[in-house]
Protein backbone atom coordinates (compact mmCIF):
# COMPACT_ATOMS: atom_id res chain seq x y z
CA UNK A 1 0.00 0.00 0.00
CA UNK A 2 1.15 2.96 -0.94
CA UNK A 3 0.81 5.67 2.08
CA UNK A 4 1.11 9.48 1.50
CA UNK A 5 1.97 12.00 4.18
CA UNK A 6 -1.68 13.66 2.99
CA UNK A 7 -3.06 10.15 4.07
CA UNK A 8 -2.03 10.66 7.75
CA UNK A 9 -2.83 14.25 7.80
CA UNK A 10 -6.01 15.02 5.83
CA UNK A 11 -8.17 17.85 6.38
CA UNK A 12 -11.68 16.49 7.92
CA UNK A 13 -14.49 17.25 10.84
CA UNK A 14 -14.57 16.18 14.00
CA UNK A 15 -15.35 14.49 16.49
CA UNK A 16 -13.24 11.01 15.25
CA UNK A 17 -11.05 9.97 12.30
CA UNK A 18 -12.76 6.49 12.50
CA UNK A 19 -16.55 7.23 13.45
CA UNK A 20 -16.67 9.78 12.23
CA UNK A 21 -14.47 10.38 8.79
CA UNK A 22 -14.07 6.88 7.74
CA UNK A 23 -17.86 6.60 7.95
CA UNK A 24 -18.77 9.56 6.02
CA UNK A 25 -16.37 8.58 3.47
CA UNK A 26 -17.91 4.84 2.96
CA UNK A 27 -21.04 6.19 2.78
CA UNK A 28 -19.86 8.50 -0.07
CA UNK A 29 -18.40 5.66 -2.42
CA UNK A 30 -21.44 3.65 -1.80
CA UNK A 31 -23.63 6.07 -2.81
CA UNK A 32 -20.93 6.67 -6.11
CA UNK A 33 -21.18 3.47 -7.19
CA UNK A 34 -24.95 3.93 -8.57
CA UNK A 35 -25.87 5.27 -11.75
CA UNK A 36 -28.72 7.74 -12.38
CA UNK A 37 -30.66 4.91 -13.41
CA UNK A 38 -30.14 2.75 -10.72
CA UNK A 39 -30.51 5.48 -8.11
CA UNK A 40 -34.25 5.53 -9.28
CA UNK A 41 -34.52 1.73 -8.88
CA UNK A 42 -33.79 2.59 -4.91
CA UNK A 43 -36.84 2.88 -2.45
CA UNK A 44 -35.27 2.25 0.88
CA UNK A 45 -31.25 2.20 1.87
CA UNK A 46 -30.18 0.97 5.44
CA UNK A 47 -27.48 1.42 7.61
CA UNK A 48 -25.84 -1.60 10.40
CA UNK A 49 -23.50 -0.68 12.46
CA UNK A 50 -21.12 -3.17 14.15
CA UNK A 51 -18.31 -3.71 16.70
CA UNK A 52 -17.00 -0.58 18.26
CA UNK A 53 -18.57 1.35 15.64
CA UNK A 54 -22.01 0.45 17.21
CA UNK A 55 -20.84 0.86 20.71
CA UNK A 56 -19.87 4.39 20.87
CA UNK A 57 -21.15 5.39 17.16
CA UNK A 58 -23.94 7.28 18.84
CA UNK A 59 -21.77 9.79 20.83
CA UNK A 60 -19.13 10.22 17.62
CA UNK A 61 -21.71 11.13 15.46
CA UNK A 62 -21.04 8.59 13.56
CA UNK A 63 -25.35 8.39 12.44
CA UNK A 64 -24.87 11.48 11.06
CA UNK A 65 -21.88 11.21 8.85
CA UNK A 66 -23.36 8.08 7.14
CA UNK A 67 -26.70 9.84 6.86
CA UNK A 68 -24.45 12.88 5.00
CA UNK A 69 -22.44 10.70 3.32
CA UNK A 70 -25.32 9.02 1.60
CA UNK A 71 -26.41 12.24 0.66
CA UNK A 72 -23.01 13.13 -1.43
CA UNK A 73 -20.60 14.74 1.62
CA UNK A 74 -17.60 14.47 1.69
CA UNK A 75 -15.29 15.58 5.16
CA UNK A 76 -13.16 17.50 3.50
CA UNK A 77 -15.11 19.68 1.84
CA UNK A 78 -18.86 19.67 3.98
CA UNK A 79 -19.07 22.77 6.29
CA UNK A 80 -19.22 21.82 9.37
CA UNK A 81 -22.05 24.59 10.34
CA UNK A 82 -24.43 23.24 8.17
CA UNK A 83 -24.23 19.70 9.83
CA UNK A 84 -26.83 19.90 12.20
CA UNK A 85 -29.45 22.02 10.39
CA UNK A 86 -29.34 19.32 7.87
CA UNK A 87 -29.47 16.18 9.80
CA UNK A 88 -32.61 18.18 11.93
CA UNK A 89 -34.18 18.45 8.40
CA UNK A 90 -33.39 14.72 7.09
CA UNK A 91 -35.37 13.40 10.44
CA UNK A 92 -37.94 15.58 10.38
CA UNK A 93 -38.89 14.94 6.56
CA UNK A 94 -38.25 11.24 7.04
CA UNK A 95 -36.12 11.66 3.37
CA UNK A 96 -32.73 11.45 2.12
CA UNK A 97 -32.06 13.79 -0.82
CA UNK A 98 -29.13 11.71 -3.14
CA UNK A 99 -28.54 13.58 -6.34
CA UNK A 100 -31.99 14.79 -6.71
CA UNK A 101 -33.58 11.50 -5.36
CA UNK A 102 -35.70 11.60 -2.43
CA UNK A 103 -35.35 8.13 -0.55
CA UNK A 104 -38.14 7.39 2.61
CA UNK A 105 -35.86 6.95 5.59
CA UNK A 106 -36.29 6.18 8.74
CA UNK A 107 -34.10 6.25 11.71
CA UNK A 108 -35.36 3.82 14.03
CA UNK A 109 -36.65 0.97 11.42
CA UNK A 110 -33.33 1.61 8.65
CA UNK A 111 -30.50 2.29 10.93
CA UNK A 112 -29.24 -0.01 12.99
CA UNK A 113 -27.13 -0.76 16.04
CA UNK A 114 -25.81 -4.00 15.99
CA UNK A 115 -23.95 -5.05 19.63
CA UNK A 116 -23.94 -8.90 19.34
CA UNK A 117 -22.05 -9.35 15.94
CA UNK A 118 -19.13 -8.25 14.69
CA UNK A 119 -17.63 -8.20 11.08
CA UNK A 120 -14.40 -10.25 10.34
CA UNK A 121 -11.94 -7.85 9.35
CA UNK A 122 -12.29 -5.01 12.03
CA UNK A 123 -14.14 -4.10 15.07
CA UNK A 124 -15.50 -1.31 13.10
CA UNK A 125 -17.88 -2.67 10.53
CA UNK A 126 -20.71 -1.23 8.64
CA UNK A 127 -23.33 -2.71 6.01
CA UNK A 128 -24.85 -0.43 3.21
CA UNK A 129 -28.16 -2.26 1.82
CA UNK A 130 -30.37 -0.68 -0.92
CA UNK A 131 -33.66 -2.05 -2.00
CA UNK A 132 -36.28 -1.78 -4.73
CA UNK A 133 -40.06 -0.87 -3.76
CA UNK A 134 -40.75 -5.07 -3.86
CA UNK A 135 -37.68 -5.49 -1.35
CA UNK A 136 -35.39 -6.58 -3.49
CA UNK A 137 -31.58 -6.14 -2.59
CA UNK A 138 -30.29 -3.76 -5.53
CA UNK A 139 -26.11 -3.80 -3.51
CA UNK A 140 -25.29 -4.56 -0.23
CA UNK A 141 -21.87 -4.05 0.50
CA UNK A 142 -19.55 -4.00 3.61
CA UNK A 143 -16.96 -1.38 4.64
CA UNK A 144 -14.57 -1.31 7.40
CA UNK A 145 -13.42 2.10 8.96
CA UNK A 146 -9.74 1.26 10.27
CA UNK A 147 -8.18 4.57 12.20
CA UNK A 148 -7.16 7.87 10.72
CA UNK A 149 -9.99 8.00 8.38
CA UNK A 150 -8.76 5.15 6.29
CA UNK A 151 -11.95 2.71 5.36
CA UNK A 152 -11.81 -0.80 3.53
CA UNK A 153 -14.32 -1.69 1.16
CA UNK A 154 -14.46 -5.74 1.76
CA UNK A 155 -14.32 -6.29 -1.95
CA UNK A 156 -12.05 -4.27 -3.38
CA UNK A 157 -9.68 -3.94 -0.83
CA UNK A 158 -8.08 -0.17 0.48
CA UNK A 159 -10.84 2.03 -0.92
CA UNK A 160 -8.13 5.20 -0.17
CA UNK A 161 -5.26 2.86 -2.26
CA UNK A 162 -3.86 4.08 -5.40
CA UNK A 163 -1.80 2.72 -8.08
CA UNK A 164 1.86 1.81 -6.23
CA UNK A 165 4.08 4.79 -7.63
CA UNK A 166 7.94 3.39 -6.61
CA UNK A 167 9.52 5.64 -4.23
CA UNK A 168 12.97 6.52 -4.26
CA UNK A 169 13.37 5.89 -0.59
CA UNK A 170 10.72 3.09 0.52
CA UNK A 171 11.07 2.05 4.18
CA UNK A 172 8.53 0.09 6.82
CA UNK A 173 10.90 0.46 9.58
CA UNK A 174 13.11 3.09 11.27
CA UNK A 175 16.06 0.58 10.48
CA UNK A 176 15.29 1.71 6.78
CA UNK A 177 14.29 5.05 7.13
CA UNK A 178 17.71 5.57 9.29
CA UNK A 179 19.67 3.90 6.67
CA UNK A 180 18.43 6.07 3.83
CA UNK A 181 19.26 9.07 6.15
CA UNK A 182 22.61 7.93 6.05
CA UNK A 183 23.52 6.70 2.93
CA UNK A 184 21.85 9.89 1.29
CA UNK A 185 23.57 12.39 4.54
CA UNK A 186 19.93 13.74 4.28
CA UNK A 187 17.46 14.23 6.94
CA UNK A 188 14.25 12.43 7.30
CA UNK A 189 12.16 15.50 5.97
CA UNK A 190 14.68 15.47 2.70
CA UNK A 191 13.57 11.36 2.59
CA UNK A 192 10.06 12.73 2.68
CA UNK A 193 9.90 15.52 0.73
CA UNK A 194 11.83 13.23 -2.16
CA UNK A 195 9.21 10.51 -1.74
CA UNK A 196 6.31 12.71 -2.08
CA UNK A 197 7.39 14.56 -4.49
CA UNK A 198 6.78 11.26 -6.89
CA UNK A 199 3.04 11.84 -5.99
CA UNK A 200 2.81 15.14 -6.68
CA UNK A 201 4.80 18.27 -7.73
CA UNK A 202 7.20 19.48 -5.00
CA UNK A 203 5.71 22.79 -4.57
CA UNK A 204 2.46 21.20 -4.55
CA UNK A 205 3.58 18.96 -1.35
CA UNK A 206 5.00 22.26 0.57
CA UNK A 207 2.29 24.04 -0.66
CA UNK A 208 -0.43 21.48 0.81
CA UNK A 209 1.26 21.25 4.11
CA UNK A 210 1.59 25.07 4.92
CA UNK A 211 -2.24 24.53 4.29
CA UNK A 212 -2.15 21.88 7.02
CA UNK A 213 -0.09 23.63 9.21
CA UNK A 214 -2.47 26.94 8.43
CA UNK A 215 -5.67 24.80 9.28
CA UNK A 216 -4.03 23.78 12.40
CA UNK A 217 -3.73 27.32 13.41
CA UNK A 218 -7.20 27.96 12.06
CA UNK A 219 -8.40 25.30 14.45
CA UNK A 220 -6.46 26.57 17.68
CA UNK A 221 -7.31 30.22 17.27
CA UNK A 222 -11.13 28.90 16.82
CA UNK A 223 -10.95 27.14 20.20
CA UNK A 224 -9.31 29.60 21.82
CA UNK A 225 -12.13 31.95 20.73
CA UNK A 226 -15.18 29.93 21.69
CA UNK A 227 -16.54 29.16 24.88
CA UNK A 228 -19.55 27.14 26.17
CA UNK A 229 -20.82 23.45 26.85
CA UNK A 230 -19.48 21.20 24.07
CA UNK A 231 -22.24 19.01 22.57
CA UNK A 232 -23.34 15.39 23.16
CA UNK A 233 -25.61 15.80 26.78
CA UNK A 234 -22.13 15.30 29.05
CA UNK A 235 -22.83 19.23 29.90
CA UNK A 236 -18.47 19.37 29.17
CA UNK A 237 -17.54 22.71 30.11
CA UNK A 238 -15.05 24.17 27.31
CA UNK A 239 -12.06 26.10 28.77
CA UNK A 240 -9.75 26.90 25.78
CA UNK A 241 -11.19 30.52 25.89
CA UNK A 242 -10.56 31.10 29.69
CA UNK A 243 -7.32 29.13 29.79
CA UNK A 244 -6.13 31.88 26.72
CA UNK A 245 -7.77 34.78 28.70
CA UNK A 246 -5.66 34.03 32.22
CA UNK A 247 -2.02 32.96 29.88
CA UNK A 248 -2.63 36.76 28.47
CA UNK A 249 -2.69 38.57 31.95
CA UNK A 250 0.79 36.66 32.93
CA UNK A 251 1.99 37.51 29.85
CA UNK A 252 3.86 35.01 26.84
CA UNK A 253 6.71 33.86 28.02
CA UNK A 254 9.83 34.36 26.06
CA UNK A 255 12.52 31.61 27.02
CA UNK A 256 12.94 28.32 26.09
CA UNK A 257 13.10 27.37 29.99
CA UNK A 258 10.07 29.38 31.35
CA UNK A 259 8.21 26.67 32.84
CA UNK A 260 4.73 27.89 32.07
CA UNK A 261 5.56 27.13 28.43
CA UNK A 262 3.24 24.16 29.22
CA UNK A 263 0.89 25.74 29.48
CA UNK A 264 0.43 27.37 26.21
CA UNK A 265 1.14 23.42 24.87
CA UNK A 266 -1.88 22.69 26.97
CA UNK A 267 -4.06 25.41 26.01
CA UNK A 268 -3.13 24.63 21.89
CA UNK A 269 -3.99 21.21 22.33
CA UNK A 270 -7.26 21.73 24.41
CA UNK A 271 -8.32 24.20 21.91
CA UNK A 272 -8.17 21.73 18.97
CA UNK A 273 -9.84 19.00 20.37
CA UNK A 274 -12.75 21.52 21.88
CA UNK A 275 -12.85 22.12 18.50
CA UNK A 276 -13.01 18.21 17.20
CA UNK A 277 -15.42 17.47 20.04
CA UNK A 278 -18.03 19.89 18.63
CA UNK A 279 -17.67 18.51 14.84
CA UNK A 280 -15.47 21.46 13.48
CA UNK A 281 -13.12 21.46 10.72
CA UNK A 282 -9.99 19.40 11.89
CA UNK A 283 -6.80 18.05 10.71
CA UNK A 284 -6.36 14.38 10.99
CA UNK A 285 -3.26 13.99 12.81
CA UNK A 286 -3.02 11.11 12.62
CA UNK A 287 -6.55 10.18 13.86
CA UNK A 288 -9.23 12.81 15.14
CA UNK A 289 -9.18 12.20 18.47
CA UNK A 290 -5.35 12.43 18.86
CA UNK A 291 -5.82 16.06 16.41
CA UNK A 292 -4.51 18.28 19.07
CA UNK A 293 -0.96 17.10 20.29
CA UNK A 294 0.80 17.76 16.90
CA UNK A 295 -0.88 21.25 16.25
CA UNK A 296 0.39 21.98 20.10
CA UNK A 297 3.68 21.12 19.45
CA UNK A 298 4.40 22.75 15.76
CA UNK A 299 2.43 26.21 17.52
CA UNK A 300 4.67 25.73 20.69
CA UNK A 301 7.90 25.53 18.15
CA UNK A 302 6.90 28.67 16.35
CA UNK A 303 5.80 30.86 19.34
CA UNK A 304 9.26 29.41 21.44
CA UNK A 305 12.01 29.70 18.77
CA UNK A 306 11.60 32.94 16.69
CA UNK A 307 12.63 33.40 13.21
CA UNK A 308 11.11 30.15 12.13
CA UNK A 309 10.71 29.91 8.84
CA UNK A 310 8.03 28.05 5.92
CA UNK A 311 10.86 25.58 5.66
CA UNK A 312 10.84 24.25 9.34
CA UNK A 313 7.16 24.49 9.35
CA UNK A 314 7.44 21.99 6.22
CA UNK A 315 10.17 19.95 7.44
CA UNK A 316 8.08 19.95 10.99
CA UNK A 317 5.04 17.78 9.07
CA UNK A 318 7.41 15.80 7.02
CA UNK A 319 9.38 14.11 9.85
CA UNK A 320 5.85 14.35 11.81
CA UNK A 321 4.55 12.42 8.85
CA UNK A 322 7.14 9.62 8.69
CA UNK A 323 6.44 8.57 11.82
CA UNK A 324 2.73 8.63 11.40
CA UNK A 325 3.65 6.10 8.46
CA UNK A 326 5.88 3.77 10.65
CA UNK A 327 2.97 3.66 12.65
CA UNK A 328 0.71 2.96 10.19
CA UNK A 329 2.61 0.03 8.37
CA UNK A 330 4.09 -1.03 12.00
CA UNK A 331 0.90 -1.59 14.48
CA UNK A 332 -1.97 0.63 14.05
CA UNK A 333 -3.34 4.02 14.48
CA UNK A 334 -6.91 2.98 15.63
CA UNK A 335 -8.32 3.35 18.85
CA UNK A 336 -10.41 0.34 18.26
CA UNK A 337 -7.69 -1.59 17.10
CA UNK A 338 -5.06 -0.88 20.10
CA UNK A 339 -6.81 1.77 21.98
CA UNK A 340 -5.47 5.19 22.63
CA UNK A 341 -1.50 4.00 22.49
CA UNK A 342 -2.21 3.80 18.71
CA UNK A 343 -3.77 7.19 18.53
CA UNK A 344 -2.97 9.80 21.46
CA UNK A 345 0.48 7.92 21.34
CA UNK A 346 1.09 8.05 18.40
CA UNK A 347 0.58 11.73 18.06
CA UNK A 348 2.90 12.29 20.97
CA UNK A 349 5.93 10.04 19.30
CA UNK A 350 5.03 11.99 15.82
CA UNK A 351 6.06 15.40 17.73
CA UNK A 352 8.17 14.18 19.71
CA UNK A 353 10.63 13.19 16.75
CA UNK A 354 9.30 16.31 14.44
CA UNK A 355 10.09 18.54 17.34
CA UNK A 356 13.81 17.10 18.17
CA UNK A 357 14.77 17.42 14.46
CA UNK A 358 13.00 20.47 14.05
CA UNK A 359 15.78 21.54 17.18
CA UNK A 360 18.81 20.55 15.50
CA UNK A 361 18.90 16.70 16.96
CA UNK A 362 20.56 13.75 15.05
CA UNK A 363 18.66 11.24 13.27
CA UNK A 364 19.23 8.97 16.32
CA UNK A 365 18.16 11.84 19.10
CA UNK A 366 14.90 11.97 16.58
CA UNK A 367 14.32 7.99 16.60
CA UNK A 368 14.92 8.23 20.20
CA UNK A 369 12.33 10.82 20.96
CA UNK A 370 9.65 9.18 19.18
CA UNK A 371 10.65 6.13 21.30
CA UNK A 372 10.54 7.56 24.42
CA UNK A 373 7.29 8.88 23.49
CA UNK A 374 5.82 5.92 22.95
CA UNK A 375 7.24 4.08 24.92
CA UNK A 376 5.36 5.81 27.97
CA UNK A 377 2.11 5.58 26.63
CA UNK A 378 2.50 1.76 25.88
CA UNK A 379 -1.40 0.20 27.39
CA UNK A 380 -2.84 3.35 27.23
CA UNK A 381 -6.98 2.30 26.70
CA UNK A 382 -9.29 3.60 25.17
CA UNK A 383 -12.53 4.51 27.61
CA UNK A 384 -14.23 7.90 26.03
CA UNK A 385 -17.04 8.56 28.37
CA UNK A 386 -19.94 7.89 27.05
CA UNK A 387 -18.80 7.46 23.78
CA UNK A 388 -18.34 11.01 23.18
CA UNK A 389 -14.39 12.56 22.42
CA UNK A 390 -13.89 14.39 24.88
CA UNK A 391 -13.27 12.59 28.59
CA UNK A 392 -10.72 11.57 28.68
CA UNK A 393 -9.68 12.84 25.10
CA UNK A 394 -9.62 16.36 25.33
CA UNK A 395 -7.27 16.30 28.36
CA UNK A 396 -5.20 13.41 26.84
CA UNK A 397 -3.99 15.38 24.22
CA UNK A 398 -2.26 17.96 26.49
CA UNK A 399 -1.04 15.37 28.42
CA UNK A 400 0.92 13.75 24.84
CA UNK A 401 1.79 17.40 23.51
CA UNK A 402 3.51 17.95 27.25
CA UNK A 403 5.10 13.91 27.08
CA UNK A 404 6.65 14.57 23.48
CA UNK A 405 8.04 18.25 24.65
CA UNK A 406 9.27 16.02 27.43
CA UNK A 407 10.84 12.95 25.46
CA UNK A 408 12.27 15.63 22.90
CA UNK A 409 14.05 17.32 25.57
CA UNK A 410 15.56 14.31 27.33
CA UNK A 411 16.54 13.20 23.73
CA UNK A 412 18.38 16.42 22.80
CA UNK A 413 19.87 15.90 26.06
CA UNK A 414 21.41 12.96 25.08
CA UNK A 415 23.46 11.61 22.77
CA UNK A 416 21.20 9.70 20.62
CA UNK A 417 22.37 5.79 21.71
CA UNK A 418 19.67 3.50 23.19
CA UNK A 419 18.49 0.40 24.52
CA UNK A 420 14.98 0.45 22.87
CA UNK A 421 14.60 0.73 18.82
CA UNK A 422 11.63 2.60 17.72
CA UNK A 423 11.06 -0.03 15.67
CA UNK A 424 10.70 -2.70 19.01
CA UNK A 425 8.23 0.15 20.47
CA UNK A 426 6.37 -0.21 17.71
CA UNK A 427 6.00 -3.83 17.84
CA UNK A 428 5.58 -3.53 21.66
CA UNK A 429 2.79 -1.27 20.72
CA UNK A 430 1.12 -3.35 17.99
CA UNK A 431 1.47 -6.51 20.77
CA UNK A 432 0.10 -4.48 23.56
CA UNK A 433 -2.96 -3.79 21.83
CA UNK A 434 -3.94 -7.53 20.69
CA UNK A 435 -3.41 -8.10 24.40
CA UNK A 436 -5.70 -5.61 25.52
CA UNK A 437 -9.19 -6.43 26.04
CA UNK A 438 -11.90 -4.97 23.55
CA UNK A 439 -13.62 -3.46 26.43
CA UNK A 440 -10.96 -0.89 26.53
CA UNK A 441 -10.67 -0.48 22.30
CA UNK A 442 -13.06 2.52 21.89
CA UNK A 443 -15.99 0.55 23.12
CA UNK A 444 -17.15 2.33 26.02
CA UNK A 445 -17.54 -0.96 27.85
CA UNK A 446 -14.37 0.05 30.35
CA UNK A 447 -12.54 1.92 32.26
CA UNK A 448 -13.62 5.74 32.55
CA UNK A 449 -16.99 4.97 30.41
CA UNK A 450 -17.57 2.29 32.29
CA UNK A 451 -16.95 3.66 35.77
CA UNK A 452 -18.37 6.91 35.25
CA UNK A 453 -21.66 6.30 33.12
CA UNK A 454 -24.64 8.54 34.04
CA UNK A 455 -22.53 12.09 34.67
S1 LIG B 1 -9.53 7.76 24.54
FE1 LIG B 1 -7.95 8.17 22.97
S2 LIG B 1 -8.35 6.66 21.34
FE2 LIG B 1 -10.18 6.76 22.63
S3 LIG B 1 -11.54 8.23 21.61
FE3 LIG B 1 -10.32 9.35 23.15
S4 LIG B 1 -8.53 10.08 22.05
FE4 LIG B 1 -9.46 8.51 20.74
Amino acid sequence: MTLSIFDLFSIGIGPSSSHTVGPMKAAFVFINTFTEKALTQIDRITIELYGSLAFTGKGHGTDQAILLGLEGNHPTTIDPDTIQPRITNILKEQTLTIRQHAITFNLQKDFLFNFKELLPLHSNGMRFSAYTKENTIVLSKIFYSIGGGFIIDDEVGLANDEPSPIFPFPFRSMRELIAHCEKEQASISQIMLANESILRPTSEVKAELLKIATVMRQCIDKGCQTAGILPGGLNVQRRASALLQKLQAIGRPISFEYTNSIAWLNLYAIAVNEENAAGSRIVTAPTNGAAGVLPAVLHYYLDFYPNVQFKEVIDFLLTAGAFAILYKKGASISGAEVGCQGEVGVASSMAAGALTAALGGTIYQVENAAEIAMEHHLGLTCDPIQGLVQIPCIERNAMGAVKALNASRLALLGNGSHMVSLDKAIATMKQTGKDMMSIYKETSLGGLAANIPDC
